[in-house]
Formats: structure tokens, sequence, C-alpha cells
């Protein structure tokens, strides 16, 4: 409240106060109230100012510059000089009052000068200027006069400011407070903040604005909406590529792996293309997709049931939700229509939603075409529009044993002939009959064996009906019983020729024939009768049906029958392979290279048989005779065979150009490079089955008495369930086709890793020797196609097998399985185990999977037969344990030194990209034996 001007304040008396230009202390012009009447005594001299408004102030202060004037410094005043003045007040709602009575005005204080000033001695007048600030209280009116009252003084007013105190606006824990005018008295003010724009409230913000118009004891907060985070004072929306849900989240935060935000404020990121969530997924979690389709089904029939394993998909879509699902469909006849497999078919644990890859499938019927569908599914899926992706296994389950009525007798004996099944689940070994008096089941019945497929059942009631039923005992298990065949045997003692042509054929297959089994085997047990071979009467012709069409018909009394015992090599094609139509055949592509030509892959189609897809090996053009022998003599001894776990002929063309031999096709190849291909990915039980189908296979050619020579894990194929089957007969192979043969000191060239070494130094071969190749195999398989001793010479092997060096146990090897190894592996042939108790032991391993997890302590990599590779880089070092497709990932990951990576972790390989835990597995066990020395490392 400074003017230059004339301020308009009212003076009374006239004589008392008034307004003056003077000099401040800086020589600066101002104006001025003063009055210095101290000659008169009794001065009551009255100074007012105009109306002063009082806004929202209750409180106001008075800030009062003056100087004043020592009454002892002016000469001659009186007694009455004085050296104060008073300061009043008066409320008021009128801004426009003209007089004020002195009783009206409320004494604000007497002011007296800090400092007053004196005359100097040169006679100039220094002006000490006074500040003097007070308050008054609790206004309520809309303002107020303030009035000067002098009662004798020299005083000059310099200036008057008059103001109210406030909290200035803020905004704290994102609520804003307004400016706010402090209370009356000292009381605080409690003021109710706002959430600033984008925020909402968590607790209502609240403060107090204190008397000095300070903010104090912040109370509640704002936080910022979904979508916003908290910046300086203020809510700032997240930036496209983040999201915050959930006003407990702290900040905006990266979107999570396949997802996206294409605008600011996202509250929760979308999926991409492809990528989905649960309702129940957070937004903070990844989106995921479905899964890849499961991988590597590997099925075990027993004849009606099956077990389905396969690998986990490769892909599960960034979920641990995973489930499988088995879809099944039928095809009971060739060409009819298919259909579900329908309530009779059994799944254990479950059908649907099975939590480990493995299923047992049992109610099969017999000789029927069955497909199996496994799907992977997780959370997502269905989501989306793609199809589920399937693993598909077919699989064609026995046929039973077709019962021909082929005479009836007598009066207490009847004679049953019957063909064996085409199919098995392995070589037959003998059938049983069992038979009962009609409606006399539950009290007697008789079990009858025979190995041969004709039997006279005596000893029968005259004119009584007997229930018949046969079944094939094979080195699989038990097939279906056949059919019920109800005879009756003559009231009279007669002969009764049976007619042919009205024999009665029964071929029933029958669900529910393991029930039967059950039931049967219980009634024997309980009835306590024996069961035991009866001298069958066997038609006379059996040894020339043994035979018929090529085709061995009873395995248990047949016999491998070497080609040259033919003295035309042509008799021996035609008695055991079937000729083709060339025409029935559809080559389509090459797949292979043969000793004799090329191998291709392609279809067949029989008259009345579906369309089959076939390996075709030709024989190519300018052969000479005696290479057409040998080419076709791998027919003829395929031919004899009649297997799950040898590949199967289907036929020849010999009869125009070019020959040919046609074979089941097998659509992963051979059995070395699918394990190289497919490294770490199996379970040790699924590579088990794969040995235990070998094993099977291996028995049945030493029941034949035929010595394989080469078995090796290149001449197994594998279907695509991932059946081995044995392959590779040709007579001249072990001596030119294979190229792992070797010359021997006796001039015979022998695969000399897969050996004994009794068939290396003496060509001692026999199915011993086929074991120890055996063995050899297992080792394959385990290793998963690992070359045998590495890259040792082939003389540095015989050396160390003859000082009893072994193979050590590939890495995650059971210790069961290299101790069968060994065992395959002894030195005197006779010591090593039979095809058929390889075949029994693994089978055990097989059902009792625990038994495969006690792992074998050692490693390939500290065996002292294991070569000493020197590495001096990490590319080196990949190469030598064949892990050098990771180079770049290494390199690229910054492992450039040796050194760098002895400390490389499991979640380290995965980040560069070594995802196959087969092949991080191989690294880390190489990494634990490596010794660095300088730049070098031993492995
Ligand atoms: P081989 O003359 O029997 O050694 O056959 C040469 C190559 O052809 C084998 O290594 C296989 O890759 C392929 N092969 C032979 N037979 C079959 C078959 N039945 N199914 C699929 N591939 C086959």
């Amino acid at each position: 409240m400074s003017a230059l001007g004339d301020l308009g304040w009212e003076a009374y008396p006239a004589e008392g106060w008034e307004e003056i230009s003077v000099m401040d202390e800086r020589n600066t012009p101002m104006r001025s109230y003063q009055v210095c009447n101290v000659m008169e005594a009794s001065q009551n001299n009255w100074l007012r100012t105009r109306h002063i408004a009082r806004h929202a102030a209750q409180r106001v202060y008075i800030e009062i510059k003056f100087t004043l004037r020592d009454c002892n410094s002016l000469p001659g005043v009186p007694g009455t000089c004085k050296e104060t003045f008073n300061v009043y007040y008066h409320e008021s709602n009128n801004d426009n009052l003209w007089f004020i009575r002195e009783s009206q005005y409320v004494k604000i204080d007497t002011i007296a000068a800090d400092e007053s000033f004196t005359q100097t001695d040169v006679g100039d007048r220094v002006m000490k200027l006074n500040t003097e600030v007070r308050d008054i209280s609790n206004l309520s009116k809309k303002g107020f006069y303030l009035a000067f009252q002098d009662v004798g003084a020299c005083i000059a007013l310099v200036s008057l400011r008059v103001f109210y105190k406030k909290c200035p606006s803020a905004v704290h824990n994102l609520a804003h407070f307004p400016d706010t005018v402090t209370g009356g008295d000292s009381a605080l003010v409690e003021v109710l903040g706002s959430c600033v724009n984008d925020s909402e409230e968590f607790e209502a913000p609240r403060m107090y604005c204190s008397a000095d118009g300070g903010w104090l004891v912040p109370i509640g907060r704002c936080v910022c909406k979904p979508g916003f985070e908290e910046g300086k004072d203020d809510c700032q929306p997240c930036r496209p590529g983040t999201f915050r849900t959930s006003t407990k989240d702290a900040y905006c935060t990266k979107c999570p792996p396949h997802s996206y935000s294409a605008q600011e404020q996202a509250t929760e990121c979308t999926c991409d293309k492809g990528y989905y969530r649960t309702h129940t997924d957070p937004p903070s979690t990844a989106c995921t997709r479905p899964p890849s389709a499961p991988e590597n089904a590997i099925s075990t029939l027993n004849d009606t049931s099956v077990t389905l394993e396969w690998r986990p998909p490769r892909d599960t879509g960034g979920r641990a939700d995973l489930v499988y699902n088995v879809h099944c469909r039928k095809c009971v006849q060739e060409g009819a229509a298919c259909g579900p497999c329908g309530g009779g078919v059994h799944f254990t644990p479950r059908q649907f939603g099975l939590g480990t890859p493995r299923v047992l499938v049992t109610g099969l019927l017999p000789n029927t075409d069955y497909t199996f569908s496994v799907e992977a599914a997780n959370g997502v899926s269905g989501q989306g529009l793609s199809p589920r992706q399937q693993l598909t296994i077919n699989i064609t389950t026995c046929q039973t044993v077709s019962v021909i009525l082929k005479e009836r007798r007598s009066k207490d004996s009847v004679t049953l002939a019957w063909q064996g099944p085409d199919r098995t689940n392995g070589a037959i070994v003998e059938y049983e009959v069992v038979y009962y008096e009609k409606n006399q089941r539950d009290q007697n019945y008789t079990v009858l064996k025979t190995k041969s497929n004709l039997m006279t059942v005596d000893g029968l009631k005259l004119g009584t009906t007997y229930v018949f039923r046969v079944r094939a005992r094979t080195d699989g298990g038990y097939d279906s019983y056949s059919g019920e065949m109800e005879l009756e045997t003559s009231h009279e003692d007669v002969l009764a020729v049976g007619d042919p042509n009205q024999s009665t054929i029964l071929v029933v297959s029958i669900a529910g024939g393991v029930v039967l089994l059950v039931f049967l085997v219980a009634c024997f047990i309980v009835s306590g009768r024996h069961c035991g071979y009866i001298r069958a009467k066997q038609d006379p012709d059996e040894e020339k049906m043994q035979f018929q069409h090529g085709r061995v018909k009873l395995p248990g009394s047949k016999t491998y029958i070497h080609p040259h015992t033919y003295e035309d090599p042509n008799q021996a094609v035609r008695e055991f392979a079937k000729e083709i139509e060339a025409s029935s055949i559809r080559i389509e592509r090459v797949i292979g290279a043969g000793e004799f030509g090329e191998v291709c892959s392609g279809r067949l189609r029989l008259p009345s048989r579906r369309e089959i897809c076939v390996a075709i090996k030709s024989l190519k053009a300018g052969y000479t005779e005696k290479q057409r022998r040998d080419f076709l003599s791998e027919a003829s001894i395929m031919g004899q065979f009649d297997h799950p776990n040898i590949i199967r002929l289907e036929g020849v063309v010999t009869k125009c150009k070019p020959v040919m031999i046609i074979t089941e096709f097998m659509e992963n190849g051979s059995l070395d490079t699918y394990l190289k291909k497919h490294d770490g990915q199996f379970t040790m039980v699924q590579l088990v089955g794969m040995l235990r189908g070998i094993a099977s296979g291996m028995k049945y050619l030493s029941d034949m008495n035929y010595v394989h020579r080469d078995l090796a894990a290149r001449n197994i194929l594998v279907n695509s369930n991932l059946v081995c089957k044995v392959s590779d007969f040709g007579l001249s192979r072990v001596l030119e086709d294979d190229p792992e043969a070797a010359y021997t000191t006796r001039g015979g060239k022998i695969p000399i890793r897969w050996t004994s070494p009794e068939a290396i130094a003496y060509r001692k071969f026999t199915s011993a020797s086929d074991v120890w190749s055996y063995g050899i195999v297992m080792w394959e398989v385990v290793s998963y196609g690992e070359r045998p001793y590495w890259e040792m010479s082939n003389q540095d092997v015989i050396k160390a097998i003859e000082e009893g060096y072994r193979l050590p146990p590939p890495m995650d090897c059971p210790v069961s399985l290299h101790q069968l190894m060994l065992d395959c592996w002894q030195k005197e042939r006779s010591e090593r185990p039979k095809f058929s108790q390889i075949v029994n032991m693994l089978d055990k391993l097989i059902r009792n999977p625990n038994s495969l997890s006690e792992l074998t302590n050692s490693s390939m990599w500290e065996d002292p037969i294991t070569p000493e590779l020197s590495v001096s880089s990490v590319d080196e070092w990949l190469d030598a344990i064949k892990m050098g497709q990771y180079k770049d990932n290494f390199a690229s990951a910054g492992y450039v030194t040796l050194d760098s990576i002895l400390y490389i972790s499991v979640s380290e390989l995965s980040k560069m990209g070594v995802t196959l835990v087969g092949h991080q597995k191989k690294i880390l066990a190489s990494i634990q034996t490596l010794h660095v020395q300088g730049n070098h490392v031993q492995v």
C-alpha cells in the first residue's frame, strides 16, 4: 500500500497528518504521511485508510514502515513530545463509511520506533526506517479500515503493506490441493485433495494448511488408472509396446512375449496372430499357442491290446498344461467303411486328457486295422481356426486261427484241421485246442497242445456235442481264440467220412477272447486237470505243407533253406518269392543305392488287396547271370521269413526287366541314420522297445538256423511306427556290399567292429556271433548312432578286444543295458545269452521301466579306450564331440575361448539355441571332463 499519488486517506483534524513527497534512504522520492506537531500539547491526530477488502482472509498482517524523530533531538520541545503512535482497525461491510467514531475502533497496538533519528552535526537528516508487523485475527466482515493515531510525535509513515498468507496450490501423492488461505487464529485448515487427471482415489487424499502458509500431514493418495503410470506429479499414458493392467502394478511394463500394444494407454497387450491366452491367464503372461503334434510313436502290439508311446511335441506352445488325447478309428475289413472304435475298446489310464505320453489300449478286435490319432493339447488348443496337429499310428491286430472241420471220424473221436493266422504277433510256437462238453464248461474241459495244425481228439463220448476252440501261441504270447465250433460225435460206431465240400468253416473274430482266456485258465487250475501234448494224428502230407506257397506255415518246425541247396537257383526264387506283375507296381522316387542298383519307393496294388507302400530294389542293366542269381538270392532268403521284425518280402519281378525285389516300405530308413538325426529325442523305454524288436527278429532267424553275419544298425530299417526290422539278406552282402567290411588276414571281408573275435579269427559265424553283433547294435542304439570304437583303426579294435577291453556304457545308459551288452561280448561264445533270453530280459525291462533308471557312472569319455583328443579352440572341441552344428551359436553368444565354456549352464545353452536335451547333456558331459591346459584341452 504505497503510492506516489494522492492516497486519499482521511486525516483529521486538518492540521494533523499531511500527505507529502519525501526522499527515502536511497534518495528515491516517495509519498508519505507525516505529522510533527511536537510543539503543541494535547495532540490527537487521526489518519484513516480507505476500506480494505478482506477477501478470504480471516487473519491479515500489517507491515508498517515509518521514521520517528527523537524528542531529545528537537530543540525546545516541551515534555509533551511523544515517540510512539497507535494503530487501530474497524471491521465493516460498508466500504464507503465517511466517519468512524474513535470508540468504534479496536486498538491493534501502540508502536514505538526501534530506531529514531537525530539531526547530524552537518545539519543533514539521516532517516532511520523502522518496520513493524502486527496482525489482526478472526476477521469476518467484508473488510476493514485502519487508523493511525498520533498523540504528539514527529512521525512519517513511509509505507503500509496489508497482506494475508495462504498455502500455495500443490500436488501431493497425485492429489491436487488448491491455493488455501490460512485459518483465522493458529488452527490448521483441513483441505481435501482431488485426484489428478487419469488417476483415481486409492484413499481419500487430505492435507492441512498451517497458519504460516505451509502444508502439513498428508493423508491418503491417488493412483494412476490402468494404462497410465506415475510421472512427476501426474499420470503419463503407457507408451505403445507397454501396458499396465492394474493400479497395483508400479509402472507400465513391456508387453510379454508374443503380444503387442499398438496404441498408448494399453491396459493389456494383444496376442500376436496364432498366439492366445486362456481366460485365466493373467495379462502379464506370455501369449501361447497350441502344441505341435507328438512325435516318434512306438506301438507294442500284444494280441488284442497295444501300448502306444510317443515323444512329447517339439513345441509345447509355451505352456505347461500339456495333455494328450487319443482318437481311435477302426476298419474291420479291407475296403469296408471305417468308423469309430466303439465302446469295447478301453484306454488305460484314460483316452483323453492323458498326462503322460503313453496309453494302453485293450479290447481290440483281431484282424482289424486301427488308426490312432494322438494329439497334444494345452489350455489354448481350440482357439483360432488352425486344425489340431496329430500323430497317426496305424496298427493291424493279428488274425485268429481259422478252424476248418476236416472230418468227423467215429463215435468217440473227431479230427480238426485249421489254418494258421496270416499275421501273427511273432512266430507260431504251437497251437492250443480247448474243448468241453456243451453246457458242461464249468465242470470239465480239456486243453491239448500240438505243433501241427491238424489234430484228432480221441476218447469222446458217444453221441455227445462238444465245443472246440483253437488258438496259436507265438513267441510274442497267445493270439486270440478262434470262434467256437460245436461238433457232435456219432451215435453209432461207424466210420463217418465228412464231405469236404460241406465242411464247416468258422472264422470268428472274438472280441473278449482275453476274458475267455482268463476264465479258461481259472477253470483249468480249479479242475486240476493236466494239459499235455497228445500225439496228434498228423496228416501224412504235413511235411510238404510246411513250405506251401513259399511260406513256412509252422515256424516251430521250420529251418532256413540255403538257396544254394537248389540245383537251379531260380527254383528257390519260385519256391519262396511270389511273382508280381510289373504293371501293379508304381515307382515314385529313388531313396537309396544298393549293391545291384537303385532302391526306390513306390506303390503296389495287388488284386483284391489294399494298395501299399513298397520299397523296390532293381537290378541294373548289363548284369551277369551270377549277379542276377546273387541279387535274387536275397528274395529267396527273405521270402522264407515271416515275422513282424524281419523285413517282409512282397514279391519279385523276374519275368520282365528290370528284375525287381519288392519289400514293405520302411518310412524312416536305416536305423543308424535315423538315430543320428534324432539324437537324444527318445525315452529309454522307446530305445529298449526298438532293441526288443530287433532281438525278437533275430530270435526268429536263429530259431530257423539262419545266421545273419552282418547285424548292424545300418542294416536295420525303421518304419513310421518306429518298428525296427532286420534287413539285408543278400548272399554276397558281407563280402561285397557292406562298406564297413574289411579284408581279414584270412582273406574274408568282415565288418570288424560288429563281428565277434572267433568269426574274425576263423570265420566261425553262428547265432552266438550274431549275438555279439547284437550287443554292438545295442551300443549304437543307446548312443544314438555313435560309431563303435569311434575313430580307432580296425587293427586297434581287434587288439583292444583281444586284450579284454569292451565298449564303455554310452551316456545315460542304464546299468542293466550295459550289462547285457557285456554279456553279448563274452569271449566264450557259449557264455553269451541266446536271443530268446535277450528278448525276455528286454521285456522285463520294458514292463518295469524303473529298472532302467539306474545309470552307469562312468561315461564314454572316461573309458581307457576312449581316444584322447587334444583341441585348441571351441570350434575344434565342438567338432570333436560331434556338435559342430552349434559353432555359430557359441560364437555369437561370445564363447570364443576354451576357458570361457567351462562354467556354461543348461539355461545358457538353451538361450543360445541348443535346445535339444540330448545335445545339452552331451555338451555339458563333455565340459565336465575338460581339463584346460594352457591353450589346449584334453577331452
Ligand atoms: P540295401 O541295398 O538293402 O542296403 O538298401 C540301400 C538303402 O535303401 C538302405 O540303406 C535304405 O536307406 C534304403 N532301403 C532299402 N530297403 C528299404 C525299405 N524296405 N524301406 C525303406 N528304405 C529302404
